[in-house]
């Protein structure tokens, strides 16, 4: 079975997916988590140019390990979520290269077994025959909140929030897979809604399908 969440920043898709594999004993790839891992490797070499990129990248292993991606054998954890990261890693997704490059290999590792992966679009693009398709929304205060809250640091709230309205925009106006609500998903919005309760709703219609 494969099941697709998408959903824009902040909007819980990592967290819930996570939660989602433990209890149905599905794996989970994060493919945020890949986008960031490419950005660290191409913005630490200032490689931005896309034929650059696309020598580059050819024949880069990349692996998926629980506390985030093993790039060249080189285990990214903590690298993959800092401030520059978040401005560089739109630039790169929104490249057909690096897109057409991560695309195989999300393809690749979906194949064959229970999968729970997240993303922008997993539902319109990667896994287009998923059996559940999730779209997770929640106001952009609110999403700005819950991320404040997780990094500890309240006086970050306005840059956080004007780094998920960026984002956003960047992410659902690019051309090619642009971040959008899949025509037979199922918009979820989590404003008032608790971890638990976005979980459980999930969880039931996980069971209505299978
Ligand atoms: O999910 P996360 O916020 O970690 O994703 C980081 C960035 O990676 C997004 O803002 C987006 O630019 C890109 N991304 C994407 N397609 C995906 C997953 C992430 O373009 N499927």
């Amino acid at each position: 079975m494969q099941i697709a969440i998408d959903g824009p920043a902040g909007s819980g898709k990592t967290s819930i997916a996570k939660a989602l594999a433990e209890k149905l004993g599905f794996i989970h790839l994060d493919t945020g988590a890949m986008f960031r891992a490419l950005s660290v490797i191409l913005s630490e070499e200032g490689v931005r140019d896309e034929k650059c990129i696309e020598e580059r990248i050819r024949g880069l292993e990349l692996r998926m390990i629980p506390q985030g991606v093993e790039i060249e054998g080189r285990e990214l954890t903590d690298e993959l979520r800092t401030e520059e990261i978040d401005r560089e890693v739109s630039y790169y997704s929104q490249l057909r290269t690096v897109r057409d490059w991560l695309l195989f290999k999300q393809r690749q590792m979906a194949d064959q077994q229970d999968v729970i992966m997240d993303g922008r679009d997993i539902a319109t693009v990667v896994l287009p025959r998923a059996e559940v398709k999730i779209f997770l929304d929640a106001s952009e205060d609110v999403r700005a909140m819950r991320r404040t809250l997780q990094s500890g640091r309240l006086d970050d709230y306005p840059e956080i929030l004007a780094d998920i309205q960026r984002r956003d925009q960047v992410d659902s106006q690019r051309e090619i897979a642009p971040l959008k609500v899949a025509e037979d998903a199922m918009l979820i919005d989590t404003t008032e809604m608790s971890f638990d309760e976005v979980l459980e709703t999930i969880l039931r219609l996980v069971e209505e399908k299978r």
